[in-house]
């Protein structure tokens, strides 16, 4: 993990254009705001603001996810998605608070979609603490704090709850189970399951040790099962 990110994410500071449209539409009633605000594409300031978040979060996560942490050194566009924690067309009040933004891979955006992250759903005004949030949040938590990530084996370890919930949500077992069907998956198995039979050694408390246990379950029953179709086929 870079360090650079290592702790929360700086946020966006508009500039003075930008700052005045943001105002402008938080003005607005709430009734009139919607998710789908966000993609006017007849707007040029609209698309000036959209473009300073996007520059100023590639800069500041260093080309990382906020919630997998993989670097993705791409400054095209379309690699990345602008991402609004607690979900625009939910709580299109927040669409342009600073701390209600991040970039994330397509993937986690994917998985993370429009699934609640607040503990009180009916907020009118934008929760800025992390006792808000149900998921480790990119800027009001220290994420390895919550989350452990053993780089070689790309596996995420939840240390709490919000670590937890952050796995779950934005489908970061994808790493676990994602690579099931390769050909060469008894390869991968033996170097993460050392990689994991460590950690469990390591692990610093029940909850990671059942996280552990449950992937090396996981990649068990995968390599097992694919090594058996292997075997079959031979026939
Ligand atoms: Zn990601």
């Amino acid at each position: 993990m870079p360090k650079d990110i290592a702790g929360s994410i700086k946020s966006v500071v508009y500039s003075e254009a930008s700052a005045r449209f943001v105002k402008a539409y938080e003005a607005k009633q709430l009734s009139s705001k919607l998710g789908s605000d966000w993609d006017k594409e007849d707007d040029p300031l609209l698309t000036e603001v959209k473009r300073e978040i996007k520059k100023h979060y590639l800069q500041a996560q260093s080309y990382t996810c906020a919630y997998c942490r993989q670097k993705i050194v791409v400054e095209h566009n379309g690699a990345w998605d602008t991402e609004h924690i607690a979900p625009k067309d939910i709580y299109p009040g927040f669409m342009f608070v600073p701390e209600n933004l991040c970039l994330s891979c397509k993937d986690c955006n994917g998985a993370k979609s429009n699934k609640h992250v607040l503990v009180n759903k009916s907020r009118r005004r934008f929760p800025n603490k992390s006792k808000d949030y149900t998921i480790c949040h990119p800027h009001f938590d220290v994420y390895s704090d919550h989350i452990r990530v053993i780089g070689e084996a790309v596996l995420y370890l939840p240390r709490t709850k919000k670590g937890q919930v952050l796995i779950e949500m934005c489908g970061l077992l994808r790493f676990v189970y994602g690579f099931a069907d390769y050909e060469i998956v008894d390869l991968n198995i033996g170097a993460k399951v050392v990689a994991l039979g460590t950690a469990l050694q390591n692990a610093q408390s029940g909850f990671e040790q059942i996280a552990i246990a449950q992937m090396l379950s996981t990649m068990l029953d995968d390599g097992l099962r694919a090594a058996a179709r292997r075997e079959l086929e031979k026939i």
